[in-house]
């Protein structure tokens, strides 16, 4: 993704050419340190040394129109008055982070004087900038600490990953294939009121121009896609024809989302009129190049993969749609298992996938869907739902400890991935349910609470995190009083 961020460091006239020529130097210094640490995941862009309010909203004017600034940067070397910080800051529309570090890193004991104070003043000027900010109600990520030290680049590298979901966000559009599934409530929702707080648009194609482009799709364009296929996971079916079927569905589900610009879609077994097969292989496949789903018409499901996938390593992480389905309630030995009825991204997967072809008895499928088996990999990850609350958008965010499957479960045609929620399975499910968490989820081990938190602030939607320390009675009084916040708001 061509994105970058901007530095713009504060100060003023007062000091004088000397300083400012100082204060110049040293901010291209530390930009180009940051750039050159391996750590950053977009380029930073040193923007100058504003010392007036014309500086500030002239930045602020071209940042907001610049379609490659992700966000900007800002940091005090010097005191900065921050009245003048007011009309650019009440026009930003990009993600905003304060770095409050310093040049030195130590105080130098025999050298400090009044000189020395005078330049590197960031922790009085960082004061005054963190003011206005907090006074003007913009929401920013604060990030204090020393430039240098990898924990600080770190954590800036983490923040522009979360503020790459903004720029997706905006820029977002979801393909529906037929409505929601009948009576769910979960998977409903505002699209306007979605898009104007999040910038999704979100709109329907017909299931019929859909199995008109599969009609168009050539044997060699299913051949090449065969090719690949075989490359990534092995064939555990004699029913080539299924997976050919699987393939030319993707393609022409591609097809139509590279025509409008769309990087996730939905659909539902309820309608899939014209289709012998449910997308199983197909969904999987494109959600592996970094396209969202959402099963069930769940639109919103299906947009928050594609910008997770987009936040996550290398702008395609594994991130994938999950639903929650059974439990093993063995005392002490608590799990809950995940999976869909086929469409699990092959990202979470453990080794190399299958492709299988079983019966599917829900839906209208024909013929037997092909699709990709496998086990989810261990380790720390989070499952995050967004829901409609009327009103307003609720982020909820789990983090949740996975395990290799503790049992094959040979007869389980679907991938699976087996975990343990936070802070144990059952105050875990009491939280969740007591939130209003979907079934539908989507299930990261690359993108963290912090980043879906940093998410939440700069869309400015409610965020709910259920992690270690949470019970019940405290997430119970924080609804509440969110409850009264955000009919405020
Ligand atoms: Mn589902």
């Amino acid at each position: 993704m061509n994105k970058n961020f901007w530095l713009l460091v504060g100060s003023q006239t007062l000091y004088g050419d000397d300083v400012l020529r100082t204060v110049d130097e040293r901010a291209a210094e530390m930009v180009e340190y940051l750039n050159n640490s391996g750590i950053l995941p977009y380029g930073l862009i040193y923007k100058g040394t504003a010392k007036s309010n014309e500086e500030i909203s002239s930045v602020v004017r071209e940042a907001n129109y610049d379609r490659e600034c992700a966000g900007i940067i800002t940091w005090c070397h010097t005191f900065s008055p921050s009245k003048m910080w007011i009309n650019g800051l009440a026009s930003l529309q990009k993600p905003y982070c304060h770095l409050a570090t310093q040049y030195n890193r130590e105080i130098p004991n025999s050298e400090i004087d009044m000189d020395f104070m005078n330049l590197n003043q960031a922790a009085h000027g960082d004061r005054e900038h963190g003011f206005i900010a907090a006074r003007l109600r913009i929401p920013r990520k604060v990030i204090a600490g020393y430039w240098k030290d990898e924990n600080v680049i770190s954590r800036l590298a983490s923040w522009m990953r979360a503020a790459i979901g903004v720029a997706v966000s905006k820029e977002l559009k979801v393909m529906r294939f037929g409505d929601n599934m009948r009576e769910v409530a979960v998977t409903e929702g505002d699209k306007v009121e979605t898009q104007a707080k999040l910038g999704w648009q979100v709109n329907t194609w017909a299931v019929g121009d859909l199995v008109k482009e599969m009609g168009e799709v050539t044997d060699s364009e299913i051949d090449a896609l065969m090719a690949e296929y075989s490359s990534k996971y092995d064939f555990a079916t004699e029913n080539v024809e299924a997976i050919r079927y699987q393939a030319r569905e993707e393609i022409a589900i591609e097809k139509m989302m590279c025509r409008e610009g769309c990087l996730a879609f939905s659909n539902t077994f309820q309608d899939l009129y014209g289709m012998e097969q449910l997308p199983g292989l197909a969904s999987q496949h494109l959600m592996s190049k970094g396209y969202g789903y959402g099963g069930e018409g769940d639109w919103k499901v299906a947009a928050m993969t594609a910008i997770m996938k987009a936040m996550g390593e290398n702008g395609n992480g594994a991130s994938a749609f999950m639903e929650d389905y059974t439990y093993h309630l063995e005392s002490g030995n608590e799990y809950s298992l995940g999976a869909h009825m086929l469409e699990v991204c092959p990202s979470l997967s453990a080794g190399r996938p299958r492709i299988e072809t079983h019966h599917l008895g829900i839906g209208m499928n024909e013929k037997d869907p092909a699709r990709l088996v496998f086990e989810g990999k261990a380790g720390k990850a989070i499952v995050v739902s967004l829901v409609d609350m009327g009103g307003r958008l609720r982020l909820i965010c789990q983090d949740i400890e996975c395990v290799k499957p503790i049992m094959d479960m040979p007869n389980l045609p679907v991938a699976r991935v087996m975990w343990r929620p936070m802070p144990d399975l059952l105050t875990g499910v009491e939280c969740w349910i007591t939130a209003g968490g979907a079934h539908h989820t989507v299930l990261s081990y690359d993108v963290s609470a912090e980043q879906m938190r940093d998410f939440a602030n700069m869309m400015q939607i409610e965020f709910v995190h259920i992690g270690k320390d949470t019970t019940v009675e405290s997430l119970e009084e924080k609804l509440m009083i969110a409850d009264l916040v955000w009919k405020l708001k």
